[in-house]
């Protein structure tokens, strides 16, 4: 075969290569099987097709076909590189390729033979580059790895000795040698060609084949919780770690819904979660799941949705993190603050509201409708000769007193905005927002008859043979020119009013502020 027949093989060849590479990368999705590879290969088959255009003369069109086939040995030095699990630092690429494209524009200048014996040099280097890559970096068990080593370095040695053929013996090399020299160096290419084609195919495979299968392991042995669900949140694979802390085995949780791992009141996590994952968002989030023994575990889940090139959602996958302890401390810690809250604003004694939640109730209270210039009314509640009481009773009876009065004046107050406390000693206050005189007489009014209908016997009282209470009622309309202290004070003075006949409500409606 001659010269130009193996150029033109060469061509054809680097060119379906190409594609081949090409379609690897975008059919089946494995990008990382060729950086660097197609460039290799499509410049190696321009230049070879211009070659074998312009073999007979040496023109620019030479120069250039020269310049294309040297740019392409060097791409594929980094793709045998990158293969060969090597990394090409930024750029270099680019600095070599402009040092080619510089050193053949200055080949170009040289005379024959020196000119060939140039290019045969630079393709000798570039050669011997994914040779040394492949046998200095290559394990001695990657025999595919070492015969391509040699298969460069033999191809890079056979340009070699062409270029010092060509220095040494110009006279040889213009004459009678060159025919054998140009069949040789491109029999030996197209040779390397094929062999180098076949076997990085074959290591590239066993690259990607390699990453998956190190993916695979690295999520079967995470030590978090790892999860994948189709488009419908079946459960496509569970980690063993995930599978462990649901108290499954891996092939168990395989084809179940993760719905059905939500308790009834943890839906509203999984629904709002599966609407974000349809729209490709994704999210971290805390949720509890049943176990296989039906109890609740809590767990961190950084969930990820997962789309097609088209952007159509086709699953998601999830990372769990256990957080069960940190989630129970974290939730006796609310119920303790909440008995603590709870507590901080309660009477020991009656079980109703103390002074203190009085106190803000009312300041909450009077702000909010400060706003709307509502009317807002106060009741306090004292009881009658309540001494009397204890130093005729005892003081635990007095308790029991107080706790039947604090009880009775609670179930008096109707509606929810309005509050029953104990306000200290023998005495309670009420607050009633939104409501005017009238309604809060009459409230009070219901307040002392249920205290009298509760018919505590009290022998030692003045007015009546069994408890009573008197109560001072104030009205006023909220502004923020008053304070929440003067309604008080006003219905204290009602209740001091009251306390001359005892056993009534005495009230007053506060002049508007102007
Ligand atoms: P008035 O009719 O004028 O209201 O007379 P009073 O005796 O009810 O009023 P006074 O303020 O003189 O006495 C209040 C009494 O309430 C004194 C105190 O012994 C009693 N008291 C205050 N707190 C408690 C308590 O927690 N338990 C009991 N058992 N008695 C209490
Ligand atoms: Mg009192
Ligand atoms: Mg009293």
């Amino acid at each position: 075969m001659d010269f130009k027949t193996v150029i033109l093989m060469l061509a054809v060849g680097s060119f379906s290569f190409g594609l081949l590479i090409l379609l690897f990368k975008f059919s089946l999705g494995k990008p990382q099987l060729a950086p660097y590879w197609v460039e290799a290969k499509m410049l190696k088959a321009a230049g070879s097709l211009l070659l074998y255009l312009h073999a007979d003369s040496f023109d620019i069109l030479s120069m250039v076909a020269n310049t294309a086939l040297l740019l392409g040995c060097a791409y594929e030095a980094w793709a045998v590189r990158v293969l060969n699990g090597l990394t090409v630092r930024r750029r270099l690429h680019l600095w070599a390729a402009s040092a080619i494209v510089a050193l053949s524009a200055a080949f170009f200048y040289l005379k024959e033979p020196y000119r060939a014996g140039a290019y045969f040099l630079g393709h000798s280097i570039l050669y011997f580059l994914p040779g040394i890559f492949l046998l200095r970096y290559s394990d001695a068990k990657f025999s595919l790895r070492i015969m391509l080593g040699i298969s460069y370095s033999v191809t890079s040695a056979v340009y070699l000795a062409s270029a010092v053929l060509y220095f040494a013996s110009s006279e040889f090399a213009l004459s009678a040698g060159q025919g054998a020299i140009l069949a040789l160096v491109s029999g030996t290419g197209f040779c390397n060609f094929l062999f180098s084609g076949f076997i990085l195919l074959m290591i590239a495979m066993e690259r990607s084949d390699m990453e998956l299968h190190m993916f695979r392991r690295i999520v079967e042995i995470a030590n978090e919780g790892v999860m994948m669900f189709d488009e419908n949140y079946k459960i496509l694979y569970a980690n063993r770690h995930m599978a462990k802390m649901l108290g499954y085995t891996t092939d168990e949780l395989v084809g179940i819904s993760y719905e059905s791992l939500f308790p009834p009141d943890m839906l509203e996590v999984y629904h709002e979660q599966k609407a974000l994952r349809r729209l490709g968002k994704d999210s971290v989030y805390e949720s509890c799941l049943y176990t296989k023994d039906g109890v609740r575990r809590w767990f961190l889940v950084s969930g990820t949705a997962i789309c097609d090139e088209s952007g159509e959602f086709e699953g998601s996958f999830g990372v769990f993190t256990d957080i069960n302890e940190r989630k129970e401390t974290e939730l006796q810690l609310v119920e303790s603050n909440r008995i603590l809250t709870e507590l901080t604003y309660q009477d020991g004694l009656t079980g109703i509201a103390n002074r203190r939640c009085f106190d803000a109730t009312l300041e909450r209270e009077y702000q909010r409708l400060a706003g709307s210039s509502a009317m807002l009314s106060v009741i306090i509640i004292d009881i009658d000769h309540f001494k009397e009481y204890n130093d005729f009773y005892g003081h635990p009876k007095g308790d029991e007193c107080l706790r039947e009065v604090g009880r009775a004046i609670a179930s008096s107050i109707r509606r929810g905005v309005d509050l029953a406390a104990r306000y200290g000693g023998e005495e309670f206050a009420c607050i009633l927002p939104d409501t005017d005189l009238e309604s809060a007489v009459k409230t009070a009014e219901r307040i002392r008859q249920r205290i009298a209908e509760l018919e505590i016997e009290h022998r030692a009282s003045k007015v009546s043979d069994h408890v009573t209470a008197s109560l001072g009622v104030a009205t006023v309309r909220c502004s923020p020119r008053r304070s929440p202290a003067e309604i008080v004070a006003a219905a204290d003075k009602q209740l001091y009013k009251a306390k001359l006949s005892r056993n009534t409500v005495e009230f007053t409606l506060l002049a508007d502020e102007r």
